[in-house]
C-alpha cells in the first residue's frame, strides 16, 4: 500500500509549529474566572471576525450549535427548523431532541444546499399558527451537499424570511471561513445575516480543538451559563485559545486547499464512469460517485489503495481537502479511484 491519504475530514489537520509553539508560551489563567488573557483575547478576534457584538470559546461546534438553540429556544416545543441534509439534522439531532427539547422540522435542500425557500416558509407559517417559538439553523458551506458556499444574497433572502415570522435566525458556520474565501467575501459579511453563528477552529483552520459562538452581548451571556451548565466550561483552555488564535492568522491560506480541491475534481472526473458534483462555488469538498458502486464498497476499495474517504447518501463519497494535502496527492488519488472503477468492470 502507498501512502495514506486521510480525506475524510479536515478536522483531521494537526497542529502546525507556529501553533504548538504559541501553546507552549501560552499565559493562562482560569476561564472558569474569566480571567484567561488568551481566551478573552481569543473571543474578541472571533467577534471582530465575526461582525457580532461578542463571542465565546467552546469546545466543538457541536456544542456551540446546542448552546445556541438552547440559548434562544428555552421553552421545551421550540421548532428547530433545518436542512435534512445538515450537520445539525443529521448529526446532531438526538442531541438537539434530547437536551433542547426541540422539534426538529427537516426541510428539502435546493442544488445549492440552501433550503427551500417554498419549504422554509410553509413551515414557519404552520409553526407561526400554532404559535411555537421557532429556530432556523442555516448552514454554510452546505458540507453534507458538496461543500458549496451560498452566497451572501441567499442568506439574506432566507433569514428575512425567518424573521418576517419571528423566528431566530441561527447560523452554522462551521465551515463559514472557507465559504468567505471562496465567495471572496469578509466573514463577517456573511455571519450578518444571523442572529448567533457557529465558527469551527478545528476544521481547516487546524486548532486542535474548539468553536467560537458570535452573538450580541446579552445572547453570549446566556450561552456562557449554557456552557457552565452543560460542562463546557474549561479551565487552562488558554493553551487551546492559543492555538485557535494562530489558525485564525490562516484565514487566507484556505484558498490553497481550495485551488487543491479544484485540482482534484477535475482529475477525477477525468476517470471515465466517475461523476463529480460540481458546486455552482466549491470550496474545500469534493464529491464522486460510481455508477453501480454503493458508497460504501467505494470507499472501501478507495481505502485498501490508502486513500480515506466518507460515504453519504445516494453512492456519493466525500473528499475533504484541507492543508496536510500536497499537489503530488492528486494523481495518486486519480490513479487509485481509476483501479476501483476499473474493479468494477472486471467484477462486471
Ligand atoms: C464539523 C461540523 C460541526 C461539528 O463540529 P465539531 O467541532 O466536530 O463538533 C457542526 N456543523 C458543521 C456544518 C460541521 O461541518
Amino acid at each position: 500500500m502507498t501512502v495514506l491519504l486521510d480525506f475524510r475530514s479536515d478536522t483531521r489537520t494537526v497542529p502546525d509549529a507556529a501553533m504548538r509553539a504559541a501553546m507552549a508560551g501560552a499565559e493562562v489563567g482560569d476561564d472558569a474566572y474569566g480571567d484567561d488573557p488568551c481566551v478573552l483575547r481569543l473571543e474578541e478576534a472571533g467577534a471582530r471576525l465575526l461582525g457580532k457584538e461578542a463571542a465565546l470559546f467552546l469546545p466543538s461546534s457541536t456544542m456551540t450549535n446546542l448552546v445556541a438553540v438552547l440559548a434562544a429556544a428555552p421553552d421545551p416545543g421550540t421548532r428547530l427548523l433545518t436542512g435534512a441534509h445538515t450537520h445539525v439534522a443529521r448529526m446532531e439531532d438526538v442531541g438537539m431532541r434530547r437536551f433542547a427539547r426541540v422539534d426538529l422540522v427537516p426541510l428539502v435542500q435546493g442544488d445549492d444546499g440552501a433550503p427551500d425557500a417554498d419549504a422554509l416558509e410553509a413551515a414557519l407559517r404552520s409553526g407561526a399558527r400554532a404559535g411555537r417559538p421557532q429556530v432556523v439553523s442555516l448552514e454554510n458551506t452546505c458540507m453534507l451537499h458538496t461543500g458549496n458556499a451560498l452566497e451572501l444574497a441567499v442568506l439574506d433572502r432566507l433569514a428575512g424570511l425567518a424573521r418576517s415570522y419571528g423566528a431566530h435566525v441561527h447560523l452554522d458556520g462551521a465551515r463559514l471561513a472557507n465559504a468567505a474565501v471562496a465567495l471572496g467575501l469578509p466573514v463577517e459579511k456573511l455571519a450578518a445575516p444571523a442572529d448567533s453563528v457557529t465558527f469551527c477552529l478545528a476544521k481547516g483552520l487546524g486548532a486542535p480543538a474548539g468553536s467560537l459562538l458570535g452573538a450580541s452581548a446579552s445572547f453570549v451571556d446566556q450561552a456562557r451559563s449554557l456552557r457552565l451548565q452543560l460542562g463546557g466550561t474549561m479551565h487552562q483552555s488558554g493553551v487551546l485559545a492559543a492555538a485557535a488564535l494562530s489558525g485564525l492568522s490562516g484565514v487566507s491560506r484556505l484558498a490553497e486547499d481550495h485551488a487543491l480541491a479544484a485540482a482534484l475534481a477535475r482529475g477525477l472526473a477525468s476517470v471515465p464512469g466517475v461523476e463529480v458534483a460540481e458546486p455552482s462555488c466549491r470550496t474545500n469538498i469534493v464529491t464522486v460517485r460510481v455508477r453501480g458502486v454503493s458508497a460504501v464498497e467505494l470507499m472501501r476499495r478507495l481505502g485498501e489503495g490508502g486513500v480515506r474517504v466518507l460515504p453519504l447518501d445516494d453512492g456519493w463519497v466525500r473528499f475533504v481537502v484541507h492543508r496536510e494535502h500536497r499537489r503530488d496527492a492528486v494523481p495518486v488519488v486519480v490513479r487509485t479511484l481509476a483501479e476501483a472503477v476499473r474493479l468494477r468492470t472486471v467484477l462486471g
